[in-house]
């Protein structure tokens, strides 16, 4: 089984790269921002909570998120894999999806981050929020809070896969079809 969590900052092309190689290895892809847009499109009673958090720019509380996740794995089971993106984004979270991966014997393969700087972030999520019409792309203040979020709560991850020898990094910069080159290359490596 291939495992991936695709990491990087709000707006380094997470979502592009994930359903690339969602397509290519055959994996279960989990976004669980797409999964807490879909919920609040349809105002379930998941989606009403999210909404308070999401259209601040801040993070949806860790219990909520965590339970979640373990429902969309065991409703994908068994599958070739998962790719995840979007989570975990703190530390309990990363805590909490080893319980949950040891449960269902999943090994992690690995963490792989999008290497991307805070400006040109600034410049795709605007442009983003012209285009998709999401809420929190469309104001400067509320990706600034996405931004100072995850250097505050997700920025601390990469440690924590460091010290289990499962992080890695490309540069999320360029076009799109050489940073799935960059991906499929570190990959190929690694299984
Ligand atoms: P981006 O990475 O571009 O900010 P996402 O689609 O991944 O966008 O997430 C949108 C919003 O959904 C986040 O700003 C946050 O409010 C919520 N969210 C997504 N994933 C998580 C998570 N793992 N923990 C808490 N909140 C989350």
């Amino acid at each position: 089984m291939l495992n991936l969590i695709l990491f990087g900052k709000p707006g380094s092309g997470k979502g592009t790269q994930a359903s690339f190689l969602k397509n290519k290895y055959g994996l279960v892809h989990i976004s669980t921002g797409d999964v807490f847009r879909k919920n609040i499109k349809t105002e379930t009673e998941l989606g009403l909570k999210a909404k308070l958090y999401t259209e601040k720019g801040e993070l949806v509380p860790d219990q909520i998120t965590v339970s979640m996740l373990e429902n969309e794995i065991k409703q994908n089971l068994p599958c070739l894999g998962f790719i995840f993106d979007g989570f975990p984004r703190t530390i309990y979270q990363a805590n909490e999806m080893n319980k949950i991966l040891t449960k269902y014997v999943l090994d992690l393969t690995a963490t792989i981050a999008l290497d991307v700087d805070d400006n040109l972030l600034k410049e795709r999520l605007l442009k983003r929020g012209k285009i998709s019409g999401r809420a929190d792309d469309q104001s400067v203040d509320k990706i600034l809070t996405r931004l100072n979020e995850y250097r505050k709560k997700t920025q601390p991850l990469i440690e924590y896969y460091e010290k289990m020898n499962k992080f890695y990094s490309v540069s999320g910069v360029g076009e799109i079809n050489d940073i799935s080159k960059r991906l499929i290359d570190l990959i190929e490596n690694l299984i």
